[in-house]
């Protein structure tokens, strides 16, 4: 994939080589994951998203673009933006998991999952789903656990499996500190005391 149309977010160059590190600042290109952006500060996020948006013009359906606006998104707390950014990603690249991920994380629009709509929540279940068949990894696990015991367990609600199943699997597969406190902090809600 080529981005012609992107220029670097922090320093205006122009991207000349297929590198995420612009030449000029040595700052990343394309933000592809939350621990990058946390990395960002909250004061940069806005001239990214600048610079990804200018750049969605000409290639409104590029996936690489539409992750990297979406996860600022996430970040400036315009859930509902990110969303259609994530369900643009999952349209043109169905084989990548961090799509489904992040589209779930949107759905929540910022809310804990006991606030939102059930419909909302099993959507979310829905794309974690999704993503989980497609890379079976901890941390995707960990958010499946996180909708389950947040909606059903806590209303008092039937789900096979439970929250229980996936919190084991999240554990027994691997999750990093650092990844769980970022999807918390993509969620803005508190980690339930009980995990
Ligand atoms: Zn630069």
């Amino acid at each position: 994939m080529e981005v012609h149309v992107l220029t670097c977010p922090f320093c205006t160059a122009p991207i000349s080589q297929r590198t995420n590190l612009c030449e000029y600042c040595g700052h990343e290109y394309m933000i592809s994951s939350f621990s990058s952006l946390s990395k960002l500060g909250r004061a940069n996020i806005n001239k990214y998203t600048n610079a990804y948006s200018n750049a969605l013009k000409d290639e409104p359906n590029d996936a690489s673009l539409n992750t990297s606006v979406g996860i600022c998104y996430i970040g400036l707390g315009m859930y509902e933006k990110a969303l259609i950014c994530f369900e643009k990603v999952i349209e043109k690249d169905p084989e990548n998991s961090f799509g489904y991920f992040a589209a779930a994380i949107s759905m929540l629009n910022g809310k804990s999952a006991f606030l939102n709509e059930k419909k909302k929540v099993d959507k979310a279940i829905g794309y974690v789903n999704a993503a989980l068949i497609i890379s079976e990894i901890g941390i995707y696990h960990f958010l499946m656990a996180y909708l389950k015991y947040d909606y059903y367990k806590r209303k008092y609600l039937k789900i096979d499996p439970d929250h229980r199943y996936h919190l084991n699997l999240a554990y027994s597969y691997g999750i990093l500190n650092g990844d769980v406190n970022d999807l918390f902090t993509m969620l803005n809600v508190k980690i339930p005391d009980e995990f």
